[in-house]
């Protein structure tokens, strides 16, 4: 996670920005003494970026002619604590003075900064955009804060950056010790631990999500029984979800159990509710996500919704249907599971479904060799020179289409982040580019490439 902030003069639309990347999620910090209390900060989510965004805004009514000193000081102090900075300029009012204070702020403290022309809507903007150039502090992103435009370029901006960023914590938190992860009984809405990711000394961190009563438990205990246990049921931990650090098969996991303990509350539906706020803090845990199915009542709705929150939050995903043991007619119910899976999670498309049966042990073998792929694909890197190989053979095999009598021209690829795999395709109109065309890239990656079991992310990014 990073953080950024917004700096501009007052009224080029930092606050409306800031509201856009928040939206309802604001957290207004509190009042400590001196330090931060006029700078807001937020949670701020794009696209399946996440970061902490401050606003430098709310000092308008203090500005005359010249740029109050406290606005300067307040921009300092913001560019101390970001490790991104967002300059914002108004493109309809073009570059004003006071914007090159704040230019001459940014270099002085060596920010790394992304300049961004907002209120870019329309062509009266096109003029105060090119101006931006004049900063000297390269390519302006066009943004319109008001009507939510421009955001998908910032996100490929913001994208190389953040993984760079990314990588970097993970090297230096590669030494550092590890940290339990501990969960209390509230009802979901605390924050876990910052997402760690694994060196090759760290166990990969697999979380088994499912209705009550699906098997996760038992299965959990059929893993644990089977292998040795490394350490768990730990202290601190809470007797809400506990997490264990295990050697299955070979490998060291991490597993985050959100099971049985849950026997004990006294009304069904109470049961019900505790277990999706489980269900969504062991999501976020996890690199790897096992959803697991009662095989009698397969895809049911909180089943949908656990999967789907999985994919969006951009994890690995393994189907685990339990119980397999109990069913009679397994060829016919196999083809019907294959069929519901493709109608009812398209979004997951690829993912392996593994029939197991956690009380006899039975397909154990499968799961966790189907657990390690996934992690393994949700990893993958793959090369630019192929890429751009694979792409050429795409747009051969199936243009893209020509709205208007001009063909949509994808020039180049490369892959800008893992974990999960994410591509950006530089794309003449990428606001042109059907959906269904995406679709068929995103296709085609994972059946040419082998990654079943990963959301893959693709971006279409204009080139100037
Ligand atoms: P701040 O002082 O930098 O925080 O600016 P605000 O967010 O308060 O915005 C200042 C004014 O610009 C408000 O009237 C906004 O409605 C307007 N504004 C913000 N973003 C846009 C935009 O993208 N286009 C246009 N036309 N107006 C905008
Ligand atoms: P949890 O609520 O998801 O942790 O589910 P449990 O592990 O407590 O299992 C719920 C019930 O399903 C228990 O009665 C288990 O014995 C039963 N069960 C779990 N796995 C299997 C299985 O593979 N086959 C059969 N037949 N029953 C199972």
């Amino acid at each position: 996670m990073f953080t950024l902030a917004i700096v501009g003069r007052p009224n080029v639309g930092k606050s409306t920005l800031f509201n856009r990347l928040v939206g309802k999620r604001l957290a207004l910090v509190d009042d400590q003494p001196g330090v931060t209390r006029d700078l807001r900060e937020g949670d701020a989510r794009l696209g399946d970026l996440k970061f902490t965004v401050i606003d430098t805004a709310g000092l308008e009514n203090e500005t005359d002619d010249s740029l109050p000193a406290r606005m300067r000081r307040l921009t300092e102090r913001a560019v101390e604590m970001a490790d991104i900075c967002l300059f914002l300029v108004d493109a309809r009012a073009g570059i004003l003075p006071d914007d090159r204070v704040f230019a001459d702020i940014l270099r002085r403290k060596n920010a790394h900064v992304i300049l961004a022309a907002n209120k870019a809507e329309g062509n009266a903007a096109d003029a105060g955009v090119y101006e931006a150039y004049e900063l000297g502090l390269g390519e302006p992103v066009r943004l319109s804060a008001e009507h939510g435009e421009g955001m998908a370029d910032l996100l490929q901006v913001l994208m190389p950056i953040a993984d760079e960023f990314t990588a970097r914590t993970e090297a230096a938190e590669a030494e550092a010790p590890e940290i339990d992860v501990e969960v209390d009984d509230a009802d979901g809405t605390e924050e876990l631990p910052a997402y760690r990711a694994p060196s090759n000394a760290k166990p990969m961190q697999v979380a088994v999500v499912g209705r009550p009563n699906a098997g996760k438990s038992t299965l959990i205990n059929k893993i644990l029984g089977e292998d040795r246990l490394l350490t768990g049921p730990e202290a601190g931990i809470t007797r809400d979800a506990i997490s264990l650090k295990i050697d299955w098969g070979g490998t060291p996991v991490r597993i985050f159990d959100t099971a049985g303990m849950r026997k004990k509350a006294k009304v069904q539906e109470k049961v019900e509710k505790l277990s999706v706020a489980d269900g969504l803090r062991a999501v976020k845990f996890a690199e790897v996500v096992v959803v697991l199915l009662d095989a009698a009542i397969p895809f049911e709705q909180q089943d949908l919704r656990i999967a789907d929150l999985a994919e969006r939050e951009g994890r690995a995903v393994v189907v685990a249907v339990n119980k397999w043991d109990a069913e009679d007619n397994k060829g016919e119910k196999l083809k019907e599971l294959k069929e519901a899976f493709e109608r009812l999670l398209p979004q997951l498309r690829g993912a392996p479904l593994i029939t197991v049966s956690a009380l006899t042990g039975k397909g154990l073998d499968r799961l966790h060799a189907a657990v390690l792929k996934a992690h393994e694909v949700w990893n993958r890197r793959v090369s630019t020179a192929r890429l751009n190989r694979w792409l050429e053979g795409m747009v051969s095999a199936h243009p893209p289409p020509a709205p208007g009598g001009r063909r949509i021209r994808l020039r180049y690829m490369t892959q800008a982040k893992t974990r999960p795999p994410g591509f950006v395709v530089m794309c003449s109109h990428p606001d042109k580019l059907p959906e269904s065309y995406s679709r068929y890239l995103v296709n085609g990656l994972r059946d040419d490439f082998d990654m079943p079991g990963t959301p893959i992310r693709l971006y279409m990014r204009s080139q100037a």
